[in-house]
């Protein structure tokens, strides 16, 4: 939804700072009662004045005040002036497809993408006559080649997990819009805190809302951006046709969540260089993936479309598969798990876990390798963050 009529016209203005967005961004306190933080509205049904006549809720799978309060909100993060909110990251990637592929349609798609997205296009929209390319975004001619014919969508993530690997947003949007195709970026590793898609040309932004955005590792949702109403209209048409919207209870924790992203943000950023750079010197460790770092190829394109590097990280020790999970089975604060973005530091080994049916080949080609580790940043001391690496990195 955009931002609810009772808002003061001129918030947020042009000039309005991100961390003051981040609180009061579509925040009215309540009318009834003057609460400030927004209240959680457990109801299916909203009561008509006379037929028809309603304060633009009718019924929660359309539309609902708590939900609506969080999707003014990550809108005016993003820079768009609409937001569609999920009930799950993959509903959100569902819905961007059902509303913008028809069969025959064809939709070009980075091949590092989350794991998700590609077995939803490839598992269950190829066999209704959508058209799947997978191509290597962060390969300019590879990209280049595959947009030389007409597409409906063109969709990328950027950082790609688990490697970092790095696509240009700027040069998409250009090939994109001359294959005359919407440009869609999953924004779910850097935030709206350290990339803006749409101020880059993107016509969409996606967010799994269950990883920073929430924040704290307690709720599963999605999100649609844009600053386009008619594609807004669609997503909220095939919400409400696929019944998908975010359940409100989950939209309040986020909510809460978003008021410290940006301070979350800058804390696990912090971490993630620190940690950069002691596993960079630490003999053990053979290749590191942090794109941000002086030095790293992609520090340039880093720099001009991401504000820091995040809080993801990956990196090698010699040895392969033994070494990688000798480390990961020694950590003791680094929680082994196949998720990233919460408030804990979570370690995760991509080829027997996340990764583990992506093909050898296919997983060679994307440098993921038998003895890369991933590291989710989380907000903890960074000293105990490093002792906990030393140690476990002494037994590869
Ligand atoms: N996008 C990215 C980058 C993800 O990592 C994930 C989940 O891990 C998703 C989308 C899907 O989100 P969800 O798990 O909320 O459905």
């Amino acid at each position: 939804m955009s931002l609810p009529e009772s808002c003061p016209p001129e918030f947020p203005s042009p000039a309005t700072a991100f961390a003051t967005l981040a609180l009061h961004a579509g925040r009215i306190p309540d009318p009834a009662t003057g609460a400030l933080l927004p209240p959680l509205h457990l109801t299916t049904t909203y009561a008509q004045s006379a037929v028809g006549e309603h304060r633009g809720f009718t019924y929660s799978r359309s539309d609902n005040p708590t939900v609506a309060a969080l999707e003014a909100r990550l809108a005016a993060l993003e820079g768009g002036r609409f937001c569609a909110a999920f009930s799950t990251g993959l509903a959100a990637t569902t819905a961007l497809f059902l509303s913008l592929l028809r069969p025959g349609d064809r939709a070009v798609c980075g091949e590092a993408v989350y794991g998700g997205t590609v077995r939803l296009l490839r598992e269950l929209l190829v066999p209704f006559g959508i058209v799947a390319d997978f191509v290597a975004a962060d390969d300019d001619a590879a990209l280049e080649a595959a947009l030389a014919a007409p597409a409906a969508l063109l969709f990328v993530e950027t950082p790609a997990n688990p490697t970092l690997a790095l696509t240009d947003l700027a040069r998409c949007a250009r090939l994109a819009k001359q294959a005359g195709a919407h440009l869609a970026v999953d924004n779910t590793l850097l935030t709206p805190v350290l990339q803006r898609p749409l101020a880059l040309g993107a016509d969409v932004v996606l967010h799994s809302t269950t990883k920073w955005i929430e924040g704290h590792g307690a709720t599963i949702g999605g999100a649609l951006v844009t600053d386009d109403a008619a594609l807004h209209e669609k997503f909220r048409w095939t919400r409400n046709a696929t019944g998908s919207i975010q359940h409100p209870f989950t939209a309040w924790q986020t909510l809460q969540g978003v008021k410290t992203l940006p301070a979350r943000i800058a804390r696990h950023c912090d971490n993630a260089e620190r940690i950069a750079e002691f596993l960079a010197a630490h003999p053990k460790v053979t290749r590191l993936c942090f794109p941000g770092r002086r030095g790293d190829p992609r520090a340039a394109l880093a720099a001009r479309q991401q504000a820091r590097s995040g809080a993801l990280l990956s990196f090698e020790v010699a040895g392969g598969l033994p070494a990688a999970l000798r480390v990961m089975n020694g950590l003791r604060l680094f929680s082994r798990a196949e998720n990233l973005g919460s408030a804990e530091s979570l370690v995760t080994h991509p080829v027997t876990m996340t990764h583990g049916a992506v093909p050898p080949a296919q997983r060679e080609r994307a440098g993921i390798s038998d003895g890369l580790i991933r590291l989710s940043v989380g907000l903890e001391e960074p000293a105990d963050l490093l002792a906990d690496l030393d140690q476990a990195l002494a037994l590869a």
